[in-house]
This record gives structure tokens, sequence and C-alpha cells, in this order.
């Protein structure tokens, strides 16, 4: 799998399975999703059939890999990983899926990126489950349809939009995963802790959640983080001023910006006089991918209020200047 990250601390994708909780009770938050999950599997699992294909959309490291293992593992089938950009040619894809035994689940991770080719292929493949073999090559070559047993897609995307309505089509279950409100990210953090065996004070998961940027994959981080200051200052509790002076080293402020976020803002006030600036000049500024400041930054800068998305581009707020210290130029509020 691949994580988008632009967080100074590094990305961990090992360590995401040891704090990944396994069954839909150990999920947190998230109440209404896991309530329509819950009905969609005992459905199936009273119908004795394997459920409709599922689409998990919404930003990075909330929870959509981890959703797709829990499915699989409630409903104890097996789960065969892969993504868009492992899939270079519709013949992988057709190898997977012409090897799945029945009512497997088949996660794809970035559905959005597989080539179109793929895409075609695996859209009847959900439908009807068939697949068209290509024997031979050259003129001589032909496709031979063979049948799939029942399975169930889960794929998970962080841009929805990109689907090609035929394939968003085939989904009969569609969850849109939203970053998580503080309360929710203080028990996801104590959670952990309970996992990692770090003894968190009063007040700390608060100060760990209030940096989180409302993503559960970031508090487990900064988690980790906190327990190596922990262990290198012998502390047998975390205080909440442990966690402010820990977090303050890697550069993370208390609206939980990351340094991506930063230097968005930073790029649109002072570069761009505060907007409008057009995603890809102000990707450019920032030396990133137009799609990670989309997918990745933009959501949540979008969702805390310091960002809108003009018709024109992208315009800072006024919650934007003052978190950096500046006052709107006049001719920018005009
Ligand atoms: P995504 O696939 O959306 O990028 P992941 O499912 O890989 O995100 O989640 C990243 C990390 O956050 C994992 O370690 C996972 O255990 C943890 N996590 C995400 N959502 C939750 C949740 N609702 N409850 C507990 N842990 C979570």
């Amino acid at each position: 799998l691949r994580m988008v990250s632009s967080s100074p601390i590094g990305n961990e994708p090992v360590s995401d399975e040891e704090l990944r909780p396994h069954v839909l009770d150990g999920f947190i938050g998230q109440p209404r999703l896991k309530a329509q999950l819950q009905l969609f599997l005992d459905a199936a699992r009273k119908r004795d059939v394997p459920p409709d294909h599922i689409l998990l959309a919404g930003p990075p490291g909330l929870g959509k890999t981890t959703l797709a293992m829990i499915v699989a593992n409630e409903l104890e089938v097996p789960i065969r990983v892969t993504s868009g950009p492992a899939v270079q040619h519709a013949g992988d894809l057709a190898s997977i899926l012409s090897s799945l035994d029945t009512g497997e689940v088949l996660f794809i991770d970035e559905i959005h990126r597989l080539p179109r080719a793929a895409e075609e292929l695996l859209y009847i493949a959900m439908e009807d489950f068939r697949v068209d073999v290509m024997v031979g090559k050259g003129p001589g070559a032909s496709s031979i349809p063979l049948t799939l047993p029942r399975f169930t897609v889960i794929g998970a995307t962080t841009r929805e939009g990109m689907l090609p309505s035929p394939l968003r089509a085939r989904f009969g279950f569609t969850a849109h995963l939203d970053f998580y409100p503080q309360e929710e990210l203080e028990k996801l953090i104590e959670r952990s802790a309970n996992v990692l065996g770090v003894n968190l004070d009063d007040g700390s998961a608060h100060e760990l959640a209030l940096r989180s940027r409302g993503t559960p994959r970031i508090a487990n981080r900064l988690l980790r983080r906190v327990r190596d200051w922990a262990i290198v200052h012998d502390l047998i509790m975390v205080r909440p001023d442990d966690v402010k002076e820990a977090l303050a080293l890697y550069q993370i402020d208390s609206e939980g910006l990351d340094r991506l976020d930063l230097a968005v803002l930073n790029a649109i006030v002072r570069n761009f006089g505060g907007g409008p600036v057009g995603l890809n000049n102000l990707a450019a500024m920032v030396g990133e991918e137009s799609e990670t400041v989309e997918t990745v930054c933009e959501p949540y800068l979008v969702r805390e209020g310091f960002l809108m998305r003009t018709p024109k581009g992208r315009v800072a707020t006024e919650k934007a200047w003052q978190h950096l210290g500046l006052t709107p130029t006049s001719d920018v509020s005009k």
C-alpha cells in the first residue's frame, strides 16, 4: 500500500498494523457509517451470500484500509490486497480476479488510479462475475470468457470524483469517511496508548488530539513520537506539557497544521496576495503534486476554515492570515 504523507515525521506503514482494530466494535467513531455497515454485513450473512461491492471514499489515514480488513474479518473470509497503481495492465487484474475463491474480498486501494482497460474489465467482473481472458498473441489471439465465483470488491479512493460513473455504479454501498471530531480522536489515542503501553495523564490525549489534524493515522504517529519522548526522558506518566514540548519539536502546531498545510497557506498569502490561485500554480509553488495538495491538504484546510475553493481558485480566509500572524491586505478583501 502506498501512503501519501507530507509529514516530516515519516510514514511507518508497517506499524499501521499493530494499531488496527480487527472488529467493527473496535473501530472508533463514525457511528452512522458503522451502523450502516453492520446492517449491510448482517443482511449478507443472513442471506448467506457475499455482500455487494463497497466503496470507501475519503482523505488518507481515516480508516479505509482498516474497514476493509474488518469487513473481511467479520465475514470470516480471506482478503486480497492490491492498488490502482500496482495494476499496470488489465491482464494483471484478470489474473487476480481469476484466482479468487467464493466470497473472498478483493481490496483495491486508490482504485481511481487503475488504468482504463483494467477499469473496464473490473466493472464487467463486478457486474457479471465474468472475465475475458486473452489467449495467444497477435492476429491469432482470442478471448475466452471465464466465469468467476461471487466475490466482494472493496474499493478505496481519495478522489471519488475521478471514478468513471459506470464503475461507481457497480458499488452497492458507498461510505464517505470524514475527519474525526476531537472526542473521537481522544478515544482513539487512549486506545492506542493502551496497546503501546504509554501512560497518558489527564489532558494529554486532548493535547494530542488537537494536533492530529482530524486523522487517526496522524494521531497514532504523534503518539509514537510522544512515546519516544517519554522513553528518552524516563517519564512514567506523560503530562500535557510533555505532549506540547515533544510535538513542538516536530513543528506541529496546535491547530494540527503540518508543514505542507502551512506551506500552502503561506504560498497563497505571501506569493499570491491571498488568492485566488489555481491548484496547479499553488502545487508548483510548494513543490508538491497537485493531487497531493488537493486530496491530502485541502480537505482539512477547507473544513477548518483556512481555505476556500472558489470558481476562480483557492483563497485564503481571514483565519489563515491570522494564523500566520498577518493581516489581510486591502486588495484581497474586496
Ligand atoms: P486509510 O486506508 O484511509 O489511509 P488506514 O485504515 O490505513 O487509513 O488507517 C490508518 C491508521 O489509523 C491505522 O493504523 C488504523 O489502525 C488507524 N485507524 C483509522 N481509523 C481508525 C478508527 N476508526 N479506529 C481505530 N483506529 C483507526
